[in-house]
């Protein structure tokens, strides 16, 4: 196995987050130890909780240690109030991001002394709350770090150094065009705008009727979460009078692993309360005015939130999510670099979407996807015109 070959494990784990990380970056971290055995693999998953590396540690130490995931699970539950139903739940949860670095710095008892990371994305520099993930892995004691694409964000960028001068080997530019790619969605957020068209599709395209899984819907909800704009065409909120909310969005495994008992203290305790997902602003594709609009359509009656009708991209929009229709994905291409297609591996006897968009696969997902049923899978792709 090559350097390639453990980064590409890190792209491909991290995609399955893109988009739900913003306004961060998707990252994936892959660790080995001296012989090639792989430790963990950890992606970043929200804003707010631990960043790529940080998971990937954690999630070897707990395999490394039975000590430490017991105590770790211990002393959480003391603490937040939330219990783990295995070690699986324990890996795969949004964890508490101080308390869990503190954690790891204390009880990481050397055993990732000479292991090698593989990183997406330079490690942060920014010491925040929590130290750096540049400063973790030195900490740590890793022989090598392998580095897909050097971070451009300023705040954040300069990790690489701090892994040189605690002795680290740091490779770059492996994979670096995938790794550019991954990135991709946060540098346009960050600098002029990230806009993607969604659509639900059956195999043969049909977009007709309801497609797709409660848990393909709670996917949605929660992109919908870390969207400022939703964008949806005139036509589609005459015809099927959204709500466009995120009534459906959970907090991902967490809400799974936590008893419901548990909930509240993890609400009180261990999620700020500023990532409690907002529905976003609804931006309305039309040539009308606001006031053609029936303002009984739900979307109209979301607390706070802002509707605007133009035939553009509303202004100072950072994160949108167009969520389109069947005949209007070329005319909303014109806003958007990337799309997000959901397929059910089901046929529908209706209207196809109708596009001659050209796009290029960046990635899609596999059977097991955490966010899908099983009969379900997405592709994210480029529009390339
Ligand atoms: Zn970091």
């Amino acid at each position: 196995m090559n350097d390639e070959f453990y980064m590409d494990l890190a792209l491909r784990a991290a995609w399955r987050y893109q988009a739900l990380t913003l306004p961060n970056p998707a990252v994936g971290c892959v660790l080995l130890d001296r012989g090639g055995r792989i430790l963990g693999i950890g992606v970043h998953k929200k804003a707010g909780f631990l960043h790529a590396e940080a998971n990937a540690v954690f999630a070897a130490l707990c395999d490394l240690d039975v000590n430490f995931a017991q105590d770790f699970a211990r002393e959480y539950a003391r603490k937040f109030g939330v219990k783990f139903q295995n070690l699986e739940a324990l890996k795969s949860a949004l964890l508490q991001p101080s308390f869990t670095y503190d954690f790891i710095l204390n009880r990481h008892g050397g055993l990732l002394h000479g292991a090698c990371a593989y990183v997406t994305l330079e490690p942060c520099a920014h010491r925040g709350k929590t130290p750096s993930c540049a400063e973790l892995l030195a900490q740590l004691g890793l022989s090598r770090v392998v580095i897909g694409a050097r971070d451009t964000n300023a705040q954040a960028a300069g990790g690489a150094e701090i892994l040189r001068r605690g002795g680290i080997e740091v490779k770059f530019d492996i994979c670096s065009a995938g790794a550019t790619e991954l990135a991709e969605p946060f540098y346009l957020a960050r600098e002029g705008g990230f806009c993607f068209i969604k659509i639900n599709a059956a195999l043969n395209g049909a977009v007709h009727g309801r497609i797709g899984s409660e848990k393909q819907r709670a996917f949605v909800h929660e992109l919908r979460g870390v969207c400022d704009y939703v964008g949806v065409g005139g036509q589609t909120v005459r015809a099927d009078r959204p709500t466009l909310d995120v009534r459906a969005a959970k907090f991902d495994e967490i809400s799974a692993s936590a008893g419901r008992a548990d909930m509240s203290a993890l609400d009180a305790c261990a999620v700020p309360q500023n990532l409690k997902p907002r529905a976003p602003d609804v931006w309305i594709y039309s040539r009308r005015a606001l006031s053609d609009f029936d303002a009984s359509i739900p979307l109209f009656g979301v607390e706070g939130r802002k509707v605007e009708v133009s035939q553009s991209l509303p202004a100072g929009a950072k994160i949108t999510m167009i969520e389109a229709g069947a005949s209007s994905f070329d005319e909303f291409a014109q806003f958007a670099s990337h799309a997000l297609i959901f397929y059910s591996a089901q046929m529908r006897d209706g209207e196809n979407f109708r596009s001659n968009s050209v796009l290029r696969l960046l990635f899609i997902s596999r059977a097991g996807d955490p966010h899908l049923e099983a009969n379900e899978f997405y592709g994210w792709f480029k529009i390339l015109k």
